[in-house]
């Protein structure tokens, strides 16, 4: 999702700059992902040429700009950001693409929100590096084409099943990240508190990692704002007690659900019964949108096994009902 980083300000963005792991070596997680594209990285390399182009896809906050740092760090190249929104016209793409370097990267975030006129541009400049603009328009219109360097499209999105097929059939590398198990972030939370100067407990790094929704970045943060209670209501280490009051204070409960997650569990159990129902009701009911319930918190809560997606709409389940203390309906006894 795009704009994870929208609402930090100056100093938070340079913490989180500090915290991004810049190469494979220090990139913890995604096994599989990370040992295939350190072979793909390799082998372009030793050819002198561009990088296959890769689709990245899965929840926020699982690395994926990271990731796309660390291909275009370990390629020796260049990389450019931009996101699908903000590429308006095909000028736009057009301007990008033309100041790419031979074997540059190019990244687009949230790929599956560009305007459809910019992704036909992209086809051609995707499989043949090259691209046809259109100068005037009226009787002086016409079209002259551009060749470009090769170069390496990193696309990245929340939801891949919005891709359409010609853009999807283009990327010859296309690699899902999962959430991390607690373990894994456990190793992240000690890292990322170690550039940071804060000394911190095994057992608390274990804490904010389990109540972490498996993702890096929600774990960063926490362990940011657990630092300032130890801070402030400590003596600046991060203990376990500490890690409990903070995490506590910030209204992440004891399985990392947080307060969105919980109103839309309740919602799915006290208005509607406990389910089917659609997600956009839930979403109306939730106050918020059907788009941001289905990317950030729905792929956890069914991960987790709290709510179910069925032909009908979602459905809480027995441990939904367990989580919040209420009665089990008679369907899901025994
Ligand atoms: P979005 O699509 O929402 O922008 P993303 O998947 O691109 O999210 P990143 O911005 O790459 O996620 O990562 C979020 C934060 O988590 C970064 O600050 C990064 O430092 C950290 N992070 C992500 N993955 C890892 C990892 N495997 N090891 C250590 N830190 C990580």
């Amino acid at each position: 999702m795009t704009g994870g980083n929208d609402h930090m300000d100056a100093s938070e963005k340079d913490i989180d700059k500090a915290l991004r792991p810049l190469s494979f070596d220090d990139f913890t997680g995604q096994g599989k992902v990370v040992e295939n594209l350190k072979v793909f990285v390799a082998a372009a390399k030793h050819r002198g040429e561009a990088l296959d182009h890769v689709l990245l896809h899965g929840p926020p906050g699982l690395g994926k700009t990271t990731l796309s740092h660390i291909i275009a760090n370990e390629l020796e190249s260049g990389i450019k950001m931009t996101s699908g929104p903000v590429l308006d016209k095909p000028s736009d793409l057009a301007g990008l693409l033309t100041n790419l370097e031979p074997n540059d990267v190019l990244f687009i975030d949230e790929i599956h929100r560009l305007n459809p006129v910019v992704e036909e541009y992209l086809y051609s400049a995707m499989e043949d590096y090259r691209i046809d603009i259109m100068l005037d328009s009226g009787p002086n219109a016409r079209s002259v084409q551009i060749s470009l360097s090769p170069f390496t499209l990193i696309g990245a999105t929340t939801r891949s099943g919005m891709l359409t097929a010609p853009l999807r059939a283009r990327f010859g590398i296309s690699s899902r990240l999962e959430y991390y198990d607690s373990k894994l972030l456990t190793s992240i939370v000690l890292r990322s508190a170690e550039i940071l100067g804060t000394p911190i407990y095994e057992d608390a790094a274990f804490e904010i990692a389990r109540r972490s929704r498996g993702t890096p970045r929600i774990a960063n943060n926490l362990l940011r704002r657990t630092r300032d209670f130890a801070q402030i209501k400590g003596t600046g280490t991060i203990t376990r007690e500490i890690a409990e009051f903070a995490l506590n204070a910030l209204d992440v409960d004891q399985n990392g659900l947080d307060e969105m997650d919980i109103r839309i569990l309740s919602t799915i159990i006290d208005k509607f019964k406990g389910g089917p129902v659609g997600l956009s009701t839930i979403a109306t009911a939730c106050g918020d949108e059907a788009e941001t319930i289905e990317e950030v918190y729905e792929p956890f809560l069914i991960q987790e096994g709290f709510i179910k997606r069925t032909s009908r709409g979602r459905e809480a389940t027995e441990l939904a009902y367990q989580h919040l203390g209420r009665p089990m309906p008679q369907h899901l006894r025994g």
